[in-house]
């Protein structure tokens, strides 16, 4: 291909777990336009800002293009060959001085479904330890822990036409519209359209909530009450569906035991939300021949967020809304690839597909095919780890495509651990907050700069082809991390991703039939795939993946969330904007998308702006126990009292995680985010 001549690609994007995919026009290493195609299986010819305009970054002077080497307290370049010596000789001293555990893997949820097997098998089969985790750990394996409670399958269980075609939308904890902006344009236009009825529940009266039939605002943390009195209600008026009980369900007469305290006025008094508006939950729910649950890190980041996430599917279970078309639970998954890199067994208890690491007959069937023994017990999560480099216990860590300094909460406390480290490898395009802790920074290169396959909220696997060659000496991650296997003397000899894509699917049963060819173009599966690569769209029509065949309804009790006081009077939301993706590494090098929303600042509500004199741009430092933040002030009704809101994308001092805590969900180690309190003082008026 000549520079001058136009070449068109197909890719998926890069940000959300929507999951759209389109045609990238290039010219040499020039982005000129992105082109939504109409057989692209999740987002036909739509697209949002971001993944329309959100690419300068590919092209920034900022990226990295050699690998770097610590001495003192800079920098310097270096060659591949001495930084993988260096690395394999630091990986193999602090094994074999200090054992296997002392090491640690993070895998990226930006990364490839081939990239996060190699990650897992870098750490299981070469170094010996399950000490491998992702940052699904930060938002949504209370989701995925809440449904194979319930359901077995860690995933949603349709697809976004399921969502489209329901009667009913519930969406709890979820900015829809900012977070996953063309599976929001579904919901809206059935709403609009076709007469769908839409309830949410949220602290923050977003978009959703202003379009919504019925919008709650139940005090923080307890949606599970709310959830538990609606499916008490819904059970004690004879409405729950009797026959999906008794042919599909297992464990009804312990859970409605589990449900006697969660009247509607009990229910109402904790959360402050009318009886009357929740017994028309309830009422909706049964007026509607289908519901689906859509939710996300407004419920999931809270000490019970693994509980909540399980009350949800248990209403939808009373209710019969699992396995019909427009039915179902749907954990919006965050990153573009955050379903992939579970799925591919970047995970300290978990082998690709979900097979648990400490069956004897998966390690068997793994250690025969890499040809090694396997650690038999499950390994740290991030959270764990943090902990045990504290305590001096792990000693180092290798990171790729995860800006942990920034998006793990109470960074204060992250920075001290990465300072602990003896050895710290990070792999990213950028020299982020957290690759400035590192010994080895390692250059990589960005979807357009290579091929494998990404796996949407939808569980669809989807192939991105190479639009542009590595920038510089930058690599793709998954040749990097087989040359630091290699060079710790594994032979691996991949010479595409779907080499290593043939390689998962004999392993893990539940991706049998996926294939690169039967991926080809806009084609796409849904996990499971059968060997005959016969993929699911609609989970559950059948039978639910348990021994019986049958769901579980799985009795929760409310955990009461962080209390606030009268020196932290005020409780930090946090979430999105449709502009950022995240920390904003990647958004905030696009000249467009930066013009628009430079920086990042706290929503104040009109009465509190009332009652401390706040304006539009007035300067104010929020503190908490962990830290404070210096930020502006945005005056909205959008929230109320003394709730205020903080988008978290920022990577300097107005990161939201300065001001979290490591308080954490007690099931699953997801930080609280959302249970913050801080308390405000004014620095500079507008
Ligand atoms: Fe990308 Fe999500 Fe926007 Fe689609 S909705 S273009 S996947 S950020």
């Amino acid at each position: 291909m000549r520079e001058n001549e136009i070449k068109k690609t197909k890719t998926v994007c890069t940000y959300c777990g929507v999951g759209c995919s389109f045609d990238v026009w290039t010219k040499g290493r020039d982005i000129l336009k992105v082109e939504p195609q109409v057989e692209a299986p999740a987002n036909g010819i739509s697209t949002c800002v971001k993944g329309k305009f959100g690419w300068d970054y590919v092209n920034s002077e900022e990226r990295l293009t050699k690998p770097l080497i610590r001495e003192g307290d800079t920098f310097r370049e270096a060659e591949w060959d001495e930084a993988l010596k260096l690395i394999s000789s630091k990986f193999t001293e602090v094994k074999e001085d200090h054992g296997a555990n002392a090491l640690s893997f993070i895998s990226s949820s930006k990364c490839t479904n081939e990239e996060s097997y190699l990650m897992q098998k870098l750490g299981r089969s070469i170094i010996g330890t399950n000490n491998i985790d992702n940052c699904s750990r930060y938002c949504q394996t209370p989701a995925t822990v809440g449904l194979f409670r319930t359901v077995g399958h860690g995933g949603d269980a349709g697809s976004i036409k399921d969502i489209e075609m329901s009667e009913l939308v519930i969406v709890i904890g979820s900015n829809t519209s900012e977070s996953h902006p063309v599976l929001s344009t579904r919901v809206k236009s059935s709403h609009k359209l076709h007469g769908q009825k839409l309830i949410v529940s949220d602290l923050r009266k977003h978009e959703m909530a202003e379009r919504s039939d019925l919008f709650i605002r139940p005090s923080s943390g307890t949606d599970l009450i709310w959830l538990s009195a609606v499916t008490k209600y819904i059970i004690d008026q004879g409405w729950a569906d009797e026959a999906f009980l008794k042919y599909r369900v297992n464990g009804l007469d312990d859970y409605i035991a589990s449900l006697d305290q969660y009247t509607m006025s009990y229910a109402s008094e904790v959360t402050g939300i009318d009886e009357a508006e929740l017994i028309r939950i309830a009422e909706m729910i049964h007026e509607a021949k289908t519901t689906v649950a859509l939710w996300a890190m407004g419920v999931t980041q809270h000490s019970g967020g693994a509980d909540t996430s399980t009350a949800i599917s248990n209403l939808l279970l009373v209710t019969g809304n699992y396995g019909k078309p427009g039915t179902g639970a749907y954990p919006l998954r965050g990153h573009n690839n955050v379903q992939g890199a579970s799925d591919f067994g970047s995970m300290p208890d978990k082998m690709p597909g979900y097979e648990n690491v400490m069956d004897e007959k998966v390690r068997d069937k793994y250690e025969k095919a890499w040809g090694t023994p396997l650690p038999q017990e499950p390994g740290l999560n991030n959270h764990e780890m943090v902990e045990h480099i504290h305590e001096g216990k792990l000693k180092a860590m290798y990171l790729k495509g995860e800006d942990m300094g920034i998006v793990d909460s109470n960074m204060n406390h992250v920075h001290k651990a990465f300072e602990k480290l003896d050895f710290f490898v990070v792999q990213d395009l950028f020299l982020t907050k957290t690759a400035e802790f590192a010994d080895v920074v390692l250059p990589a290169s960005p979807s357009l700069e290579k091929e494998g396959t990404f796996t949407n909220t939808e569980r669809r696997f989807q192939r991105l082809y190479q639009a542009l060659e590595p920038l510089g000496d930058s690599k793709p991650d998954w040749q990097i991390i087989m040359e630091i296997a290699n060079e710790m003397g594994a032979g691996w000899d991949y010479s595409h991703p779907s080499e290593i894509m043939a390689e998962a699917v004999q392993l893990a049963d539940m991706f049998a039939g996926v294939s690169y060819d039967r991926l080809e173009g806009y084609n796409s599966q849904q996990w499971p795939v059968a060997a005959d690569g016969t993929d699911s769209p609609l989970l559950f029509e059948d039978e639910f993946p348990f021994p019986d065949g049958k769901a579980r309804l799985f009795p929760v009790e409310w955990t009461q969330p962080l209390q606030y006081d009268d020196e932290y009077d005020l409780h930090i939301n946090n979430g999105r904007l449709l502009e950022h993706f995240h920390e904003g590494n990647m958004t905030y090098k696009n000249k467009g998308i930066k013009s628009k929303t430079p920086s990042t600042f706290v929503e104040v509500s009109p009465e509190l702006a009332d009652e401390r004199g706040l304006t539009d741009g007035t300067l104010v430092r929020l503190t908490s126990p962990y830290g404070a933040v210096k930020i502006k002030c945005l005056v909205t009704d959008r929230v109320q009292g003394k709730e205020v809101y903080i988008p978290l994308n920022d990577t300097d001092d107005a990161a939201v995680n300065l001001l979290t805590s490591s308080r954490a969900d007690k099931d699953t180690d997801t930080p609280v985010y959302k249970e913050v309190k801080a308390k405000m003082e004014i620095l500079k008026d507008r």
